[in-house]
């Protein structure tokens, strides 16, 4: 049993080790790629630099400086927020939502695929990921078709969207309800 975690764990840091080292690419840094692929995952609550450096485990002055890179780089934009002019919003820019699309990890998307997917896999390592996340005290994160909070009202026409965060109000559309949030909780089993 033992030798059987250790070599999981060691499969764990060898693939994070091949990940690292491939988001060098585009002359980019690894931050800045994680920074790109929350913009592109998260919905519109969370895309934000507090929530970003939450699912980051970092502080907000290095994601400061990540933000300010890629804004340089002309891959983001900020916008005011409507409820709270003293959050900025986040949004990819074109150029951001290109280079996404070449992302580095794609290479590791496409090696999972070749070997099958695995039932469980996913559920196991998602497991794994949000006890360590508990254990350090960090926000999940997760997807509104998950979240306690999530009711699915097809019969409703809201110009926005079919579906309703109960915890906002907002309405959500299908596409917002595949994104990540900040306040996500997930629902009892
Ligand atoms: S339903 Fe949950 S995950 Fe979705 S926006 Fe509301 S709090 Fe966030």
């Amino acid at each position: 049993m033992r030798e059987t975690t250790d070599h999981i764990v060691d499969l764990i840091e060898r693939l994070g080790r091949i990940a690292r080292s491939a988001q060098h690419a585009e002359g980019m840094k690894p931050a800045q790629w994680e920074a790109l692929r929350f913009l592109a995952r998260a919905n519109r609550f969370s895309r934000t630099p507090g929530a970003l450096a939450d699912f980051l485990s970092s502080t907000r002055g290095t994601v400061s400086q990540t933000l300010i890179a890629l804004d340089k780089k002309g891959l983001i934009k900020r916008k005011a927020n409507l409820g709270d002019a003293r959050i900025k919003q986040l949004e990819l820019t074109k150029e951001g939502r290109a280079i996404v699309n070449r992302d580095p990890l794609h290479m590791l998307e496409k090696a999972v695929a070749s070997v099958g997917e695995e039932p469980g896999l996913a559920e196991n390592l998602e497991r794994i990921l949000r006890n360590i996340i508990h254990q350090h005290g960090n926000r999940p994160f997760g997807v509104c078709l998950a979240c306690r909070h999530f009711r699915c009202d097809g019969a409703s026409s809201h110009a926005r969207g079919p579906h309703r965060c109960m915890l906002s109000g907002e309405p959500l559309s299908d596409v917002d309800s595949n994104q990540i949030c900040r306040e996500h909780e997930a629902r009892a089993a």
